[in-house]
């Protein structure tokens, strides 16, 4: 038993030793973490509140009716669905629900800011199982709704997916309403990286355009690893059954028992979400990452973005002709070398492969809840200035390393 704790004690250590610019995590607060790790995990719970296949079930009920109420007053929804394990099975358990397979669905490529779970074809259930056409994004990383509009009245899919991982603007939700009006098709707005934002009051929230919302509540939302599906009353209006279709397909159409720990933890994150505090957090993340932005271009960085939390940022030359392809993955790996945590990421139109692409992502909502401010975003952007005109010098990357966990320990 001690060995695993041992291996957390480090883990710990290293959370606290080192910068954290992975825009998807975050540091969920202590309430949150005792609730995931609560009596709450021992007990199965396969159904709905009232409707239960095993006994004992009293108290679970109140707990995910308690965080059916808090979510659904916090997303402004009337019906909200808090079972999902996790993003990707929310986003499979959304296409249950509204597509048939081989129906026709729509979302961003990957390469253009898109998840996985939005058609990326081949590889994943999603672009198996299901027709999948994809849009892009142009040359300087935004979606072209005009073009978007073309598309899908070319292709007349079912569904639409509005939602990316790695796309630095605002999302315009009602040009994605008005293009999936074009052709009847659903639209779900999947805001799992941008959800501390929305409910923060910083991003505008999709509830008037959107059918269904899914999210993530691990990401900016800081609760705990676990997914939320949101039905609108746009969606309600257009099928009345929306809701229960919704439910159906999450239990017992793709999940079996809820993980009733992580559901109790996010009945405690969203109650966090609606305080003054979350909301300074939230506008404090895009201040912080245009600091950033701008502190890199300063450096000489091509940055795309930032709107919001989160920036793609350029590094190797990924010309065709170029030998040298891959330099956002050396990037990645020197700046851990350094103490700063990033991860490798295509840049718009990016002609290396996902697995080695020309960019990075980074993002501040980590480093924001730890408290960092304007100042930290600077010595950020200088210190990765020093790794990408030293990559190959390991004494001058633990040079900086050293500063890193300096200045981190220095603020405790
Ligand atoms: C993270 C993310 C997901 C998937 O979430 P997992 O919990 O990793 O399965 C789905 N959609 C978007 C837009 C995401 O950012």
């Amino acid at each position: 038993m001690s060995k695993v704790f041992n291996l957390i004690d480090k883990e710990e250590k290293r959370q606290g030793s080192q910068i954290h610019l992975i825009p998807s995590e975050n540091i969920a607060s202590e309430a949150v973490r005792k609730a995931v790790g609560s009596v709450l995990a021992n007990k199965y719970a396969e159904g709905y509140a009232g409707r239960r296949y095993y006994q004992g079930n009293s108290v679970v009920d109140e707990i995910e009716n308690l965080a059916i109420e808090r979510g659904k007053k916090l997303l402004g929804v009337p019906h909200i669905n808090v079972q999902p394990y996790s993003g990707s099975p929310a986003n499979a358990a959304v296409l249950m629900a509204l597509v048939e397979p081989g129906d026709k669905i729509c979302g961003l490529k990957l390469s253009g800011g898109g998840h996985l779970t939005h058609g990326h074809p081949n590889i994943t259930f999603s672009g198996k199982y299901y027709t999948s056409v994809q849009y892009d994004v142009e040359e300087d990383g935004r979606i072209d709704y005009e073009k978007l509009g073309k598309l899908v009245k070319t292709e007349k899919p079912k569904l639409i997916w509005a939602g990316t991982t790695a796309y630095p603007f605002i999302l315009d939700w009602e040009r994605f309403r008005k293009v999936a009006d074009l052709v009847g098709a659903w639209l779900v707005a999947d805001i799992s990286h941008i959800v501390g934002l929305v409910v923060g009051a910083i991003h505008e929230s999709p509830v008037q355009w959107a059918d269904v919302i899914t999210s993530t509540t691990h990401k900016t939302l800081r609760g705990p690893r676990g997914a939320f599906i949101a039905v609108t009353e746009k969606g309600l209006q257009r099928d009345i059954d929306l809701a229960k279709k919704i439910d159906r397909a999450v239990f017992p159409g793709m999940q079996g028992g809820p993980h009733i720990n992580s559901i109790g933890a996010m009945a405690v994150a969203f109650e966090e979400a609606n305080l003054d505090e979350f909301r300074e957090y939230a506008k404090q993340i895009v201040v912080n990452a245009k600091v950033l932005a701008e502190s890199l271009r300063d450096e000489g960085f091509k940055v795309f973005g930032t709107e919001n939390h989160l920036m793609v940022v350029e590094i190797g030359n990924h010309q065709e002709d170029e030998k040298i392809v891959g330099d956002g993955k050396q990037m990645a790996v020197a700046l851990e070398k350094a103490g700063i945590i990033v991860n490798a990421n295509t840049v718009p139109h990016d002609k290396a492969g996902p697995f080695r692409p020309s960019g990075i992502r980074i993002g501040t909502p980590w480093e924001t809840t730890r408290g960092m401010k304007e100042e930290g975003m600077t010595k950020i952007a200088k210190w990765m200035a020093v790794v990408r005109d030293c990559m190959g010098d390991d004494g001058k990357l633990l040079k900086i390393r050293g500063e890193v966990e300096e200045y981190l320990t220095s603020r405790k």
